[in-house]
């Protein structure tokens, strides 16, 4: 077991086998303090040597997680959508919104859809303006729920996505935007979401691209490790082996959004390591994230994409067992 420092007050570990093959030989592949909310707390992402699957070990206990997840818009997934929000990152949501919705619409014009861990919402008020679907939420924060059912007017329940109070086989579509990686039980999603689409159902499942070149270049800085919230992560061939065993097949794959967000935020984890929290640093962040960087770096960021390079890789599995 790699040394561990003793974790602040209130935060509890627990030191789990890997739970996609139970092999207990946690290779560490980076440490680090939580970049998002700061603390001394170091945490480390490891490679399963059974597997291949990326997992932290130790891990914060659900409990301890859970104050780890800050309830207000300051964690992004519930940074709420408002009319005072800058406009690039309004655009650049809205962007990404209507490449989730054109990615379901391509394989699937209509039905029953469960967005799980749909956080405040965005995706069901996008996928709302187009007619032929009945939709639904499921999230754990009693916050989110709130908001999101409001400004929605779709229901949203309030729930872990390992037990969904569904019946089996009710829907047509189940998508996890960001989902899978934040999980303790990944194989308890897994069957879950298995048992509520019927035959012919489409799971679409989003998560950090483990191949992205991001990765390679800016190593334990890597956004996708997302210290301590992410607990798995899943590379491509691992992921459609797992989904095999659960009657899934690949349909499509590709990086579909967030790689210019997920470089800025690379690079401005690399000056703050160099430069600390202080007023460059800020400045530098705002500056990867302007509008003449986004423009200089499209044809950069489109090339990753297309090459299957990028910060988040989409997967689209149909359920046929
Ligand atoms: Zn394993």
């Amino acid at each position: 077991m790699p040394h561990v420092p003793p974790p602040p007050s209130g935060i509890v570990l627990e030191y789990p086998p890997c739970e996609i093959c139970g092999t207990d030989a946690p290779v560490p592949v980076a440490s680090r303090t939580d970049l998002l909310l700061g603390g001394p707390m170091v945490y480390t992402m490891n490679r399963c040597p059974g597997c291949g699957v990326l997992y932290q070990h130790p891990r914060p206990t659900a409990a301890s997680l859970a104050a780890l997840y800050p309830a207000d818009a300051s964690y992004p997934p519930y940074r709420r959508a408002t009319t005072g929000e800058p406009f690039l990152r309004r655009f650049g949501r809205h962007h990404s919104l209507t490449k989730r919705c054109r990615l379901v619409l391509r394989h699937r014009a209509g039905g029953r859809l469960l967005d799980g861990g749909c956080a405040t919402g965005d995706f069901l008020a996008a996928l709302r303006a187009y007619p032929g679907w009945s939709l639904c939420g499921l999230e754990f924060s009693a916050a989110a729920v709130r908001y999101a059912a409001a400004s929605t007017g779709v229901p949203v329940i309030r729930g872990q996505i390992s037990a969904a109070a569904f019946a089996t086989g009710s829907f047509d579509v189940v998508t996890l935007w960001d989902v899978l990686e934040h999980v303790a039980d990944p194989r308890s999603v897994l069957a879950e979401m298995a048992r509520l689409l019927r035959p012919g159902g489409l799971l679409v499942i989003n998560q950090p691209n483990t191949a992205s070149l991001d990765r390679r270049i800016f190593g334990h800085l890597w956004v996708g490790y997302e210290l301590p919230r992410h607990l798995y992560l899943f590379p491509p061939a691992l992921l459609r082996r797992l989904l095999g065993e659960y009657g899934f097949r690949e349909v499509e794959q590709r990086c579909l959004y967030g790689s210019h967000s997920v470089l800025a935020d690379n690079l401005t984890y690399v000056v703050e390591a160099a430069l600390g929290r202080n007023q460059v640093s800020r400045l530098l962040g705002r500056v990867f994230r302007s509008l003449p960087v986004r423009v200089l770096t499209a044809p950069y960021i489109a090339l990753l994409d297309r090459l299957g390079l990028g910060g988040n890789l989409a997967t689209v599995f149909v359920r046929t067992a």
